[in-house]
């Protein structure tokens, strides 16, 4: 069933009311669906992208840049309508205690996780062969192995499931309808209510007896800290928006390669040895060749024979300015390096700027750390003798990869993790084992804020895991 709240605003009372239609909610709704329960999925934007909803999303960021408007989309769907579609699932030593930084690790086993890959495989649409690995020449030594991964259609979730979801009794999908803050009875522990606003700024109230959260893991901390009266609760002061992360992408150096025209870019990734023994984050080193420039007729002879001369004189640089060239065999190293997840670290916290509904915006400090700086440079520098020591090529890695002093320049991948972590304990995290939000009896979370840790993939498959894993925990509850 489908509602749109800016016509109707009259809302039934649900068993289960999940807040937010991406990846994470859509999952959970579809597989609760066959409980018999009344599911109410709360999508904020409509079925297409629309400037007014999207503009919600806009932050104030006083670290690092990382561009939290243009990377997340806020209609049915979510940010799945833009996603790559890479995967590559956690490892077992992601799970280990102490892994990296300062806040504890998973509080659950690899193996309670990873039972839900192969169904999360399947919603990504992945062939049950499952996944590839990506270096056509694997590096001599113990530091680094073949990066694997898979790469998804990419599945749009809006339109996966839009018609399965609109035909389905149990699931009422209300859209044009923004949380905007939970009303919490301390007395008894629940979130009573979920207050939803139209673009009008017309608010109802909605009813139901569990309550979760899966509006990206920005928005998943955002919302709580917004919500005066669960933030009365001291377990949650404390650690909301704690502990966020992103993955690296730094283009650490330059290679060329030693006569092998036919190999066209390898995939490295972290051994779980090297990153132990280091004590470092883990994740991918790419080395990817430069596609040549396409010229035609009369201009590519011209063109070839002044590329030809440049390289030959290692004067490309200087003249750069003039004609972009890239030399055959040349290339660029590239990562997908994880962050140490640290207490007074990377965090979501309250701007003092308001929406247009009335809410605080994020404000995002996304921090590169000591100990993010030196996994950077630790596997960047592996990375670079691993090449040449294959017999691959040369490599030139930027100064600012062994110089002190230097500023390091990266962007972020759109994987946004953390800020409402699962921890056995509240002073470590947000949410309990179970995703359960500690001092609540009944409010969950879902989706890849609460990652304690963000290994080297990708977030969106193992949201997923996750998001099974508890639908089966609230099916038990029910
Ligand atoms: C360009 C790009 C490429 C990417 N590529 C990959 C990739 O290759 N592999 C990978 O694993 N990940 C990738 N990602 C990340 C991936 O898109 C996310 O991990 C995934 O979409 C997160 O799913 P989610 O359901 O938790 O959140 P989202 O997809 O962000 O969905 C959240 C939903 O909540 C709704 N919402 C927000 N606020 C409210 C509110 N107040 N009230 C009601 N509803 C609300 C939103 O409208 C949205 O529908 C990529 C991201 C980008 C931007």
């Amino acid at each position: 069933m489908l509602i749109d709240f800016s016509k109707t605003r009259q809302l039934p009372a649900f068993d289960i009311c999940i807040i937010g239609a991406g990846p994470a909610g859509i999952t959970l709704a579809t597989k609760l669906q066959s409980t018999g329960r009344k599911i109410g999925l709360i999508e904020a934007g409509g079925l297409e992208f629309s400037e007014k909803s999207q503009s919600l999303y806009r932050t104030e960021s006083v670290g690092r840049n990382l561009y939290a408007e243009l990377s997340r989309l806020r209609y049915f769907g979510g940010t799945s309508n833009h996603w790559s579609g890479r995967c590559r699932p956690f490892v077992p030593e992601d799970f280990k205690p102490n892994h990296i930084g300062d806040l504890p690790g998973w509080p659950i086993t690899f193996d309670e996780f990873n039972h839900y890959l192969p169904e999360a495989m399947k919603i990504v649409d992945l062939p049950e062969s499952g996944f590839f690995k990506t270096a056509t020449r694997p590096f001599t030594g113990r530091e680094f192995e073949s990066d694997e991964h898979a790469l998804s259609p990419p599945t749009r979730f809006a339109t996966k499931y839009l018609q399965e979801i609109q035909q389905d009794a149990n699931i009422t999908l209300v859209l044009n309808c923004n949380l905007v803050d939970l009303a919490f009875d301390p007395a008894s522990g629940a979130v009573t209510q979920a207050i939803v606003s139209d673009y009008e700024k017309k608010r109802s109230a909605i009813e139901a007896k569990t309550f979760v959260l899966a509006m990206g893991a920005i928005e998943n901390s955002r919302l709580l800290l917004n919500s005066a009266s669960l933030m009365s609760l001291a377990e949650l002061k404390a650690m909301v928006g704690v502990g966020f992360m992103e993955h690296m992408n730094v283009e650490m150096g330059k290679f060329i390669l030693r006569g092998e025209s036919d190999w066209d870019s390898g995939g490295y990734f972290t051994s779980a040895a090297f990153v132990e023994e280091q004590h470092i984050g883990r994740g991918n080193v790419t080395f990817g060749v430069l596609q040549e420039i396409k010229s035609y007729g009369r201009t590519a002879k011209i063109k070839t024979f002044l590329k030809g001369l440049a390289c030959r004189m290692e004067i490309t640089e200087k003249i750069q300015f003039l004609q972009s060239i890239n030399c055959p065999g040349q290339g660029v190293i590239t990562t997908l390096l994880e962050q140490a997840p640290l207490k007074n670290g990377s965090r979501i916290s309250l701007s003092d700027q308001t929406d247009f509904l009335g809410l605080k915006k994020a404000r995002i400090d996304w921090i590169v750390s000591d100990d993010d700086i030196r996994t950077i440079r630790t596997i960047g520098k592996e990375a670079a003798k691993a090449f040449a020591r294959s017999g691959l090529g040369l490599v030139k890695l930027h100064p600012y990869m062994y110089n002190d002093d230097e500023f390091i320049p990266l962007s972020p991948h759109a994987h946004h993790m953390g800020g409402t972590r699962m921890s056995a304990t509240p002073a470590g995290g947000v949410v309990d084992t179970n995703l359960k939000v500690f001092g609540t009896r009944n409010l969950y979370v879902a989706g890849s804020s609460v990652f304690p840790t963000g290994g080297g993939g990708n977030p969106t498959m193992p949201l997923l895991q996750l998001a099974l894993r508890l639908s089966e925990h609230l099916q038990s509850t029910l």
